[in-house]
């Protein structure tokens, strides 16, 4: 993070801005915005800062910038267009620990003012860090669109009833769910369409009448991450990412997807890797169990689906015999992901048209597979966790019949910018393995259908 954003109270603040012309304009009337006490230093102004000058909204002095016109304030914004005075306004500002900002100079700048999305007291501010202020605003257009011009109105609403709300629940955990119902049921839908006494109204009905045990009452949500990229993600698994009191998560699911999770959210990592478990099955399965007991809202996350190959079951088990509630988010499976990813279809009127998943995991040095099954023409098998036992799998396959030169795929850490995919037949690909140095997790395609992605590979990170 080059720059942490914070929110600044200018009110009645003494603020320099130096420079008169339609740039210093927009910055000054940003700042009385915020009611910030504005000084303007130029020797002339143009028509709308005389005019507010003359007003007295603005105090001006006019002339050059000098140092001790810093004296006292708090914030320094330099829009002229003398590169000089800039220079010589972001030095002294930065010899008093002063912030300063100068108008498109980012070297020259102690702090940013990012696009605002105004819906106060309600403010979103995006800032690109200087890289790209065009796209920062598009992105204010985009969330300028889909954030409703009442929650201004709703945050409103919201602060009045702060403290009865705070003084009728005690516990913070029961006021946060309790807020959560307000501003995603009914008395947000009433401000929407204006109807702010109604509003109101139900409101004050819901402190009166909430019931106490039911606010603080845990669950637990078994959610699929899918397989890497966060855009895979289902709308469901993100809202329940956002309202999580703790989250227990996988060594599959990525930063980027954990960085969705609510901030406040506790994060424990109950890695799993082949034959090492961080926290042993039934340890994660009890921890679930604690935690809803203690009235949590906890986030099992996992990669891809988390009844694939995920032990989501075992997990919900013991939840299903304790009574406490909890609800299943499918999420995109590996094989899944990574043949969409790979352009390698699992099924094709001309090659394929079943497909069959197993495990290749090894157990006591071999892998020990229905093979028979598995060797059925016009059949992609996809196999999870087969890295270690692949020259095993392949040889496998052979011996009950499947020819040598069927193709196949090892897909790694697909649909990720570190996505790999390396074809070859089966008798080969242990090879290419060799050859490179692959990582795990990885996916392991076998049939005609691999034969495609020649043609329909179309994911090419950083290329
Ligand atoms: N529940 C998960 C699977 C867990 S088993 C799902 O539905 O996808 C873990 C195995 O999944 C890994 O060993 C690997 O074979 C596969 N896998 C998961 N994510 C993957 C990815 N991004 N790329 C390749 N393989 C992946």
């Amino acid at each position: 993070m080059d720059y942490l954003p914070i929110f600044i109270k200018l009110k009645d603040q003494p603020v320099l801005v130096v420079g008169g012309g339609a740039i210093a304009a927009r910055k000054v009337s940003l700042l009385l915005r915020a009611g910030a006490s504005v000084t303007l230093v130029a020797p002339k102004l143009c028509d709308s800062l005389a005019k507010q000058a003359g007003e007295g909204l603005v105090q001006h002095l006019p002339g050059m910038f000098a140092v001790d016109q810093l004296a006292g304030c708090v914030l320094v914004i330099a829009a002229t267009d003398d590169a000089d005075t800039n220079t010589q306004v972001y030095e002294s500002a930065r010899q008093r620990n002063i912030p300063v900002n100068v108008v498109d100079a980012p070297e020259l700048c102690s702090f940013v003012l990012p696009s605002i999305i105004d819906r106060s007291p309600v403010m979103v501010a995006v800032s690109t860090g200087g890289a790209s202020p065009t796209l920062g605003r598009l992105l204010r257009a985009r969330l300028e669109t889909i954030i409703p011009a009442s929650y201004g109105r709703l945050a409103e609403l919201a602060r009045r009833f702060r403290q009865p709300v705070k003084d009728r629940f005690k516990s913070m955990a029961q006021r946060r769910r309790f807020w959560e119902e307000v501003i995603q049921g009914q008395v947000a839908e009433l401000v929407y369409s204006n109807k702010d006494l109604q509003a109101e109204q139900l409101l004050q009905q819901a402190i009166d009448t909430a019931d106490d045990s039911q606010l603080v009452k845990g669950e637990v949500y078994l959610v699929g991450a899918g397989p890497g990229d966060p855009d895979l993600l289902t709308f469901r698994a993100l809202r329940l990412m956002q309202q999580a009191d703790v989250v227990l998560y996988d060594r599959l699911v990525p930063p980027q997807i954990l960085d969705l999770v609510r901030r406040e959210a506790d994060q424990i990592y109950v890695g799993k890797k082949r034959s090492f478990h961080a926290v042993r099955q039934e340890e994660i399965n009890q921890l679930l169990i604690d935690l809803a007991k203690q009235g949590k809202r906890v986030l099992r996350l996992k990669g891809g689906d988390p009844f694939i190959f995920g032990r989501g079951g075992e997990e919900i088990a013991g939840l299903a015999d304790e009574g406490i509630g909890f609800q299943v988010v499918p999420g995109v499976t590996a094989a899944a992901g990574c043949a969409s990813y790979a352009g390698i279809p699992l099924t094709h009127r001309d090659y394929a048209q079943s497909v069959i998943f197993v495990t290749g995991q090894l157990q006591d040095g071999t892998v020990d597979l229905e093979w028979q099954t598995l060797v059925q023409p016009r059949q992609t098998v996809v196999v999870y966790m087969g890295l270690a036992g692949l020259k095993i799998i392949c040889d496998k396959l052979i011996e009950h019949g499947v020819s040598p030169t069927m193709p196949a795929a090892l897909v790694q850490q697909g649909t990720t910018r570190s996505q790999r995919v390396f074809t070859g037949t089966l008798d080969n690909l242990h090879q290419l393995v060799a050859e490179n140095e692959v990582h795990a997790p990885t996916l392991l395609i076998i049939g005609e259908v691999v034969s495609l992605h020649d043609r329909l590979s179309w994911f090419n990170p950083n290329t």
